[in-house]
């Protein structure tokens, strides 16, 4: 969550507060942009929503992108799937 004082402008402040677009990366900690979009039917969003980076996401397709966790259960899939 980041917090901004704002000046009304008659002297008196407010704060402003947003929740989001501050997620971290679940791998690496830095700034992260994308969200996982594994499949996860037990949450209300229906996907995993784990924030991820640009070079710590693995995208399966364009516009996906998996966290490391589901990024290697993606590839046990397409493994099982091969064999
Ligand atoms: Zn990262
Ligand atoms: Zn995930």
């Amino acid at each position: 969550m980041t917090c901004t004082v704002v000046e009304t402008g008659t002297g008196t402040r407010a704060i402003v507060c947003t929740s989001g677009r501050a997620a971290r990366c679940v791998s690496c900690g830095k700034r992260a942009p994308l969200l996982c979009d594994w499949k996860v039917p037990s949450r209300r969003s229906g996907t995993c929503d784990k924030p991820i980076c640009a070079s710590c996401t693995h995208s399966p397709a364009p516009g996906k992108d998996l966290c490391p966790d589901h990024a290697s259960q993606w590839r046990q899939r397409q493994e099982s799937r091969h064999g």
